[in-house]
């Protein structure tokens, strides 16, 4: 992150007055430009004198002390959580429930082949099940390696390669197997997933490449080999997870021009993981800027959302957006997406659309962040969080992350002592005064519909980068 300075900001936009210096990027260095792009004017003060960032991390500190995988109860407890905080801070909350097909993971994965224990690993997608037989090895598990073979009563060793595991497994247990063993074809760990639910699979593990080829060598030498393979807790099935909605209207109703800003994240987490900055940070700060905007004159309707379900697909962010009426699609004008915004250890502040192009979103955070830190915070493309499903619609839409991850990125890692204030706060400043800058009350009548209100910036800062 750019460390902030306005002063630093003040005393440049003075040079500029003065003329001493030709900076390129403010190439006419009029009082209007100072004015407009290099001083925080008092109406963002309205939104920065209020946002206070111990809010932000003490909502953080209560979320991260449980993962929150998408329709566990922990995340539902998240959800009952942030509708409690909006309702708090005066504001009618909407929790939405949607239904998924999902999968979830077994709690035990155990492996033993002649009284020793290896480490298996699960495949997504395995049933449960608790099988002791003979091992067979039967090659890559292919048709043709099957044909002819009665794997009845017993469990199948199957390499990995030429087609699906899915595809292994189900072959395997159509020959009759009761279990399945599948090793690596190179070395580290295999974590695999059989892509989708089926009836007909029966429980199967993954070993490493040195494990397979020490048990292959044995039953090659004709030595009888017995497995016994447990896999407990896995299940697959419907599930349900929630989004919470909360919605601050436009103060007066004569002058509403229609419009809605809406500021989402995500609350749910991967499995293991706290999820402090991925992504409680998005959350608090979503809520945070709730407060922070509640009683602020605006014009433009401003909604506030936290999307379940987001780390196995922006599914809950897809439900959202798919189930608006056309004419609700329309009035969004703007979507800003909050999603890590608070690691230590991540990079810079940079804003992600689906398109790579710059709209209204990066416009206005454009806009502000040369306001307060003296150069505009870069956009770059990126998709793989919640602005997608309303890029995809045509909808302005930025993501706000920080670049590059932080090493914790989906680890049991991602905890409370890694978030940084001072991260949290540039970007709830940014975000809060963009929003505010369109939302805010004017007094020239109503916006026209989608009107694109910012305009002539003094640069447009663009990077390219490896999308993640
Ligand atoms: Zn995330």
């Amino acid at each position: 992150m750019k460390k902030k300075n306005r002063l630093l900001t003040a005393a440049l936009a003075t040079t500029l007055t003065f003329g001493a210096f030709s900076v390129q990027t403010y190439a006419q260095p009029t009082v209007i430009a100072e004015q407009q792009y290099s001083v925080v004017n008092a109406l963002d003060n309205k939104v920065l004198n209020q946002i206070n960032v111990e809010n932000i991390y003490n909502i953080i500190a209560h979320l991260e002390q449980t993962p929150r995988v998408a329709a566990s109860p922990e995340e539902y407890a998240a959800v009952q959580y942030i509708k409690q905080q909006f309702e708090s801070y005066g504001y009618e909350a909407e929790v939405q429930p949607f239904e998924f097909f999902g999968f979830t993971a077994p709690h035990t994965v155990e492996l033993s082949v002649d009284g020793t224990s290896l480490s298996p690993g699960a495949f997504t997608y395995t049933p449960s099940g608790e099988v002791t037989a003979p091992l067979e090895y039967v090659g890559l598990g292919t048709p043709a390696a099957l044909a002819g073979k009665d794997l009845t009563g017993k469990i199948a060793l199957i390499q990995r390669g030429e087609i699906s595991f899915g595809e292994k497994v189900l072959n395997a247990a159509r020959s009759g197997a009761e279990g399945v063993i599948i090793f690596n074809n190179a070395a580290g760990a295999l974590n695999g997933t059989l892509s989708e639910a089926n009836d007909e699979y029966v429980p199967a593990v993954s070993i490493s490449q040195a494990e397979g080829n020490q048990l292959v060598s044995k039953l090659n030498n004709g030595e009888a080999v017995e497995a016994s393979l447990t896999v407990l807790g896995a299940s697959s099935g419907i599930r349900t997870s929630h989004n919470v909605i909360a919605s601050k209207k436009a103060t007066n109703k004569n002058k509403d021009n229609g419009n809605v800003i809406v500021l989402t994240s995500h609350h749910d987490s991967v499995p293991g993981a706290p999820g402090a900055n991925d992504n409680a940070s998005g959350t608090a700060m979503v809520l945070e800027l709730a407060r922070v905007m509640k009683d602020l004159p605006t014009d433009t309707e401003i909604r506030f959302a936290t999307f379940g379900a987001e780390e196995i697909g922006l599914i809950g962010s897809r439900h959202y957006v798919n189930t608006l009426p056309e004419n609700e699609l329309n009035r969004i004008v703007a979507n800003f997406n909050l999603d890590m915004v608070g690691s230590r250890d991540a990079g810079d502040l940079v804003m992600r659309t689906v398109d790579g192009q710059a709209n209204l979103v990066t416009k206005l955070a454009q806009s502000t962040s040369s306001r307060l830190n003296g150069e505009p915070t870069p956009f770059a493309r990126g998709g793989s969080s919640d602005h997608v499903p309303f890029g995809e619609k045509g909808i302005p839409a930025a993501l706000f992350i920080h670049s590059p991850l932080e090493p914790w990125y989906h680890t049991p890692e991602d905890t409370l002592d890694k978030i940084s204030k001072e991260k949290l706060q540039d970007v709830a400043e940014i975000v809060g005064t963009a929003i505010y800058d369109y939302a805010r009350f004017d007094n020239q009548g109503p916006k026209p519909k989608k009107r694109e209100k910012v305009d002539n910036l003094p640069k447009q800062m663009y990077f390219e980068e490896d999308v993640q």
